[in-house]
């Protein structure tokens, strides 16, 4: 089994990013920047929002959080949106998910220019890339393809599964890995909580992504050998020997499904730092938009 490094090929793509930066500032422009909007206390947000930061200043990116209050109201939210929306000096711009419970969602994330929205969540982005046009691929399944791309790994004609139909992760995945397109055009199955017989769908998925958010869900009877098996989970799972007080787990129960597959998603250090690649990318993107007009 090949673990495929998703830390050191995001590390790879920032270095890239980085040289190309710097091409442009030594040529007199800025840099690219990026923000986010981080609203209300989880925990798991604000780490997010911290490895986005570092990442920034790896890729030499200019990047800025804005914390607002778990009580901000929508309207205050939306006003900050507006506000990137009009500010010509960034890029591009994410509001973390979860946001606290009494705020809409689709409302806020319909109120972000389609241009800055380098998360690839707004409708106009979503509708883009399930046409095949050019636009935002939202980040979770970008770095996944930037992955494969990376390992050559060839997905024409496999018998792709992809677990779990959210709108950030599974359902975009699985229409990317549909399309006609270079590590896209295999057979594409999406399974969900309804599924009836589950494991006979992923037992003959030459490529079996999981993204539902159960800690260690996918176990190796469930994995047809040979397979492809990208862990999206992040889960954080009770650890009390440890200070955190908690471990991440991914979907797939690592120990199990290590002596079926050939290739494997470590978590953490597997999607979780491509999900960031594929956010500079996508920044980078917007950038290069703005100085050099669109192409
Ligand atoms: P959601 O909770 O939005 O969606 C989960 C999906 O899994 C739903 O479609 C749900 O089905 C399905 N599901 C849940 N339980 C089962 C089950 N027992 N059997 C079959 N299907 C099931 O999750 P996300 O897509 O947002 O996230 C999934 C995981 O990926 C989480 O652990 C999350 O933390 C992680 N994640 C990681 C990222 C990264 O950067 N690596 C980025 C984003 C998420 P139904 O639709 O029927 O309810």
């Amino acid at each position: 089994m090949e673990l495929l490094d998703g830390r050191a090929v995001a590390t790879a793509i920032k270095t890239r990013l980085k040289e190309e930066t710097e091409t442009f500032v030594a040529a007199g422009r800025r840099r690219p920047k990026l923000v986010a909007v981080l609203a209300g206390d989880n925990a798991a947000s604000a780490a997010y929002v911290r490895n986005k930061e570092r990442a920034c200043a790896q890729a030499g990116f200019d990047s800025e959080v804005i914390r607002l209050p778990q009580d901000v109201t929508e309207d205050e939210l939306l006003a900050t949106v507006r506000r990137l929306n009009a500010d010509s000096r960034v890029d591009g711009f994410i509001v973390q998910l979860p946001l606290p419970r009494h705020i809409r969602a689709q409302r806020i994330l319909m109120a972000i220019d389609p241009a800055k929205d380098v998360d690839g969540f707004h409708p106009a982005n979503f509708g883009r890339m399930a046409l095949g046009l050019d636009g935002f691929i939202p980040a979770t399944p970008y770095g996944i393809l930037l992955l494969l791309e990376h390992y050559q790994i060839q997905t024409a004609g496999l018998e792709a599964v992809v677990l779990g139909r959210s709108h950030i992760v599974g359902l975009p995945m699985s229409i990317l890995l549909a399309q006609k397109r270079s590590t896209g055009n295999a057979t594409v199955t999406l399974v969900h909580s309804r599924t009836a017989d589950l494991k006979a769908h992923t037992r003959r998925a030459d490529l079996l992504i999981a993204a539902i958010g159960r800690p260690g869900f996918v176990t190796g009877d469930m994995v047809k050998p040979g397979a492809i098996v990208i862990d999206v989970g992040i889960n954080r799972v009770k650890a009390p020997e440890r200070k955190s007080g908690y471990r991440l787990s991914g979907d797939v129960d690592f120990d199990s499904v290590r002596t079926r597959a050939a290739y494997l998603t470590p978590v953490p250090g597997g999607v979780g730092p491509m999900t960031v690649a594929g956010l500079l990318m996508n920044t980078m993107k917007a950038y290069k938009r703005t100085v050099q007009g669109p192409r």
